[in-house]
């Protein structure tokens, strides 16, 4: 493959590059001088920049044109995730929502829900969550115990609890995994829902963080009442949609390491300022080491995105890129503190954020013993791990606290 621009793939980025010059001093600034520092002015200000980024056409722009989005191919979206990056302006607010979620409904939804759910969540106006891992659902996804009992009428009533959910206490909506039949086995009585964030029955508490953030969030569902049109892609299916969502996931993580500002000529910047790490050798090869480990992601990415490109669905090896990133972009925290010392977690340091949220980045989209055991089995066909509740209903399995679940 041809890892220089073509030149239709040059004139795009110059068009995107042109707009965030034209409009980078409307962006909000989150870092150094002049910062916002407010929650709830930074959620403000980075919604009315979404909606400016998605105008621009910066923001949905794999998503089909009918839908508001561009209707261009995953190297776009690189391409403009690298701009933005080079830019130093935030993304889009609503990653979660336009990366993950917004495809899913794409991919499963009716008409009634792409058309009512698509355009409000590409502009920012209507924030979404990922309502999916639960206390003792995580890694074993499939295990979720919130349940959804379907009524007489057609409508569902909820119960149960969710944790880890990101960006739950401003969010309007969420896409919900829940259990509706526990009679089969665990990957068969699943179903996806739309909730309403603020249905009764709904309550969400906060979870603050190391970083000092508090991005994530326990949330409570108490009997609560969905309508039938609520259900994404039909009632049983929801292993299926779920793991559609994981697959954008893995790719928006994996491909998005640019975009989040995981480069190593920043991190070689960073340290070079300092003029007796620039000489030491043992900084040097550390350097070294995580640079050609980011490089091999960028090259296995343009793998993910050649399989992309030609329409089909990049297998469990795009997992690695995850790793790989997560693993470079710790190192690289560990050795810019090393060398700028305890300044580069001062609340003014641009490292600050980087390395208290890296080691919980671990987790997200599936931990590392995870994605390294997929690739394990499925890719280079070693032994599977042994699977003890296949073929069992659900109901008659132990939940972790050794209750029937
Ligand atoms: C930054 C961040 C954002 C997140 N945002 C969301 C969100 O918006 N919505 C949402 O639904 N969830 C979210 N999550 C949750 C995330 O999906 C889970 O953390 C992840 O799936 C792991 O589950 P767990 O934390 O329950 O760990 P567990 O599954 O309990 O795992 C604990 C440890 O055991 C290991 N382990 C588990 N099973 C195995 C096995 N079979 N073999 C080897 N090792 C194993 C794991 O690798 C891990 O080290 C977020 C998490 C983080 C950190």
């Amino acid at each position: 493959m041809d890892l220089d621009d073509t030149p239709e793939q040059a004139a795009y980025r110059a068009q995107v590059r042109g707009w965030l010059d034209e409009h980078k001093s409307e962006a909000p600034i989150l870092q150094g001088p002049g910062a916002l520092e407010d929650e709830d002015e930074i959620v403000a200000a980075r919604r009315v920049w979404q909606g400016k980024l998605a105008e621009g056409g910066l923001a949905g722009v794999t998503w089909p044109k009918e839908y508001g989005g561009q209707g261009l191919g995953p190297i776009e979206q690189v391409i403009c995730n690298q701009e933005i990056g080079r830019a130093k302006v935030p993304g889009i607010l609503d990653a979660i929502g336009v990366g993950m979620l917004g495809p899913t409904i794409i991919a499963h939804g009716s008409e009634e829900q792409k058309s009512r759910y698509l355009g409000p969540m590409l502009h920012g106006d209507e924030v979404w969550c990922q309502l999916f891992s639960e206390p003792a659902a995580g890694s074993d996804l499939a295990a979720v115990q919130a349940r959804a009992r379907l009524q007489e009428d057609g409508s569902w009533r909820l119960s149960g609890q969710k944790v880890w959910t990101t960006n739950a206490h401003f969010a309007s909506f969420g896409l919900l995994l829940a259990r509706t039949d526990a009679d089969v086995p665990k990957h068969n009585g699943l179903t996806m829902f739309v909730i309403p964030m603020d249905a009764k029955g709904v309550t969400v508490r906060g979870l603050r963080q190391i970083s000092g953030e508090a991005e994530f969030n326990e949330v409570f569902f108490d009997d609560v009442a969905l309508d039938a049109a609520a259900v994404v892609g039909g009632a049983g299916n929801g292993w299926g949609t779920a793991l559609t969502t994981l697959m954008f996931e893995r790719v928006t993580i994996g491909l998005g390491g640019e975009g989040l500002g995981y480069s190593s000529t920043r991190f070689a910047t960073a340290i070079a300022g300092d003029e007796a790490a620039r000489r030491d050798p043992e900084v040097r090869h550390k350097l070294g080491e995580i640079a050609s480990e980011l490089l091999a992601v960028r090259f296995t990415g343009y793998r993910t995105l050649t399989a992309l490109q030609h329409g089909q669905i990049p297998g469990p090896e795009a997992g690695l890129a995850k790793v790989t990133i997560v693993k470079g972009a710790i190192g690289a925290g560990d050795l810019i503190a090393d060398v700028l010392g305890p300044g580069a977690l001062a609340e003014d340091s641009e490292w600050a954020y980087m390395i208290s949220f890296l080691p919980g980045l671990k987790s997200a989209g599936g931990t590392e013993e995870i994605l390294r055991n997929t690739v394990g089995e499925r890719v280079l066909g070693l032994p599977p791990e042994p699977r003890l509740d296949k073929g069992i209903p659900f109901s008659e399995l132990r939940s972790k606290e050794g209750a029937a679940a």
